[in-house]
């Protein structure tokens, strides 16, 4: 199949569904908040009763134009809402608001890696209710289905790319970035299992060096990174096929399943002519200021990018200032140590260190733990001044993490203070090398590495205490 590979080129474009995270939906007053009981949060608007009407919810053109901003887009002055005719047991009205033809951003890209992909649009629409099949939890051994229209109406903002990706890495890439881009400006929890962020992806090839793209396929369904990343191999690897064997490459939407690994066409792909799209009656086109759009320009925090570019100039590798920026909880925390002036590399050290070991192995934020900012800072700012060892500091961090105790009560409560009196070193350093002889003669007969040998001994002996610059320059003498 590799060989094969060399021969085609990847087309890949992602739709991508991100849940505004408004407090009521986007047409009608009911709450949003997930796992409530189904069909409470059902008013007569999102039943589609006769005679409602919709009121846009202003939180979500709010939540609209600040993804669109962070994603480069021009905002046009004007949008409209528009009427996607289907039917399915989900959808009372038997229509989706959605937007057609004006939608609220155009023209963005990002660039990730060194790499521009284009945004093409973003547009709001209101979601659609929850089928509960037969067999599923809540109606196992059932042989019926139930409807769940508590999601119907929650606001997503579809942010559709540009073909621009040409493997499945950098559509993975894209789509890390647009999640950390929604979470870090606070309109999406951005979570792919629970489905609060959801992808299509669109796959063709075509023989290298063309300038015709493919017929593609549409790839729903993928619930993880690593999914959308085997979603998108399985089917560039199908899709060779069917092309090597001489057949053609259908337009259809596919479902990935994730278990058997494997793409399962689904339904044959709608044109857009097929909805019989028509402007929304019932909502006038939306006007936005460009007042408006610079009130929430100003309000933009910190991006994603910007983050990493600060915590290098700080110091910190690429690698580091990725993996930081990934983790949202710990680089809000990071900054916040930051801002009480811990050293920065001290601090990543830890962050990434102890702490997210200890947080991935309890499954825990770091905002469930009892460690504050400020308490990391002490416990830094000891081991700056030499009263501590960076050894000891990782050994009471977990015990700071779990009952919030700050790290110089530990240090005068355990006597975990660094030895740094001479004297002291000394007479533990002569005794380590006394009860070692042949390591001795050893040493002096060159096999000076052992040096860290007797080092690691006057450390045991100390718990860890002693100041190792002074126990080596102490055990030269001594050895000679
Ligand atoms: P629809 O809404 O019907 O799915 P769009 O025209 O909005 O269709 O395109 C959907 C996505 O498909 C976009 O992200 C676009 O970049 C991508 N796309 C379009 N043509 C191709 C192609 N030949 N190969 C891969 N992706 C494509
Ligand atoms: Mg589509």
């Amino acid at each position: 199949m590799d060989d094969l590979r060399d021969k085609y080129e990847v087309v890949i474009g992602l739709e991508v569904h991100a849940q505004l995270k408004t407090k009521s939906k986007i047409f009608a007053p009911d709450g949003t908040e997930f796992g409530k009981e189904p069909n409470s949060e059902t008013s007569p608007i999102t039943l589609g009763m006769p005679g409602v009407l919709p009121v846009l919810n202003k939180e979500a053109v709010n939540m609209g134009i600040l993804t669109g901003l962070a994603l480069n887009c021009e905002i046009p002055e004007r949008c409209k809402f528009d009427r996607k005719q289907y039917f399915y047991p989900d959808l009372p009205k038997g229509y989706q608001i959605s937007q057609y033809d004006e939608p609220i951003c155009v023209n963005g890209y990002l660039d990730i890696k060194g790499k521009r992909i284009g945004i093409t649009r973003a547009h709001l629409e209101e979601d659609a209710g929850k089928l509960v099949h037969a067999g599923a939890d809540g109606i196992a051994g059932s042989s019926y289905s139930l409807v769940d229209l508590n999601r119907a109406g929650t606001p997503l903002l579809e942010i559709v790319s540009e073909p621009d990706m040409r493997s499945s890495e950098e559509a993975r890439n894209y789509m890390e970035e647009l999640r950390n881009i929604v979470r870090y400006i606070g309109v999406c929890d951005g979570n792919l299992e629970e489905g609060s962020m959801r992808c299509d992806a669109n796959i063709s090839i075509m023989p290298k060096g063309s300038k015709t793209f493919g017929t593609r396929a549409e790839i729903k369904n993928v619930n993880s990174f690593s999914a959308l990343q085997r979603a998108i191999e399985y089917e560039i690897d199908r899709q060779i096929e069917i092309v090597e064997e001489g057949g053609e490459v259908v337009q259809e939407t596919r479902l990935w399943d994730d278990n058997a690994r494997e793409t399962k066409s689904m339904r044959g792909k709608e044109d857009a002519h097929d909805y019989r799209y028509f402007p929304e009656p019932d909502l006038m086109p939306l006007k936005i200021s460009r007042e408006w759009v610079e009130e929430i320009k100003n309000k933009m925090p910190e991006l994603p990018q910007q983050k990493r570019e600060r915590y290098m100039s700080l110091g910190l590798s690429e690698y580091d200032a990725s993996v930081i920026v990934e983790q949202m909880g710990l680089a809000l925390f990071f900054d916040e140590v930051l801002k009480s002036g811990a050293s920065p590399k001290i601090a990543v050290n830890f962050i990434m260190g102890e702490i997210a070991a200890y947080l991935k192995e309890e499954k825990l934020e770091i905002t469930d733990t009892k460690l504050t900012p400020e308490n990391l800072t002490e416990l830094i700012s000891l081991i700056e001044k030499n009263t501590i060892s960076n050894n000891i500091g990782k050994q009471i961090i977990i015990d700071m993490m779990k009952d919030g105790t700050k790290a110089s009560k530990i240090v005068e409560e355990r006597g975990l203070s660094q030895i740094s009196d001479t004297g002291a070193i000394k007479e533990i350093a002569q005794k380590v090398v006394e009860a070692h002889p042949n390591e001795v003669s050893a040493y002096k007969n060159g096999k000076v590495q052992l040096l860290g040998f007797f080092v690691g001994q006057v450390m045991k002996e100390t718990k860890g205490r002693a100041n190792p610059k002074s126990v080596n320059e102490i055990l030269k003498e001594i050895l000679g």
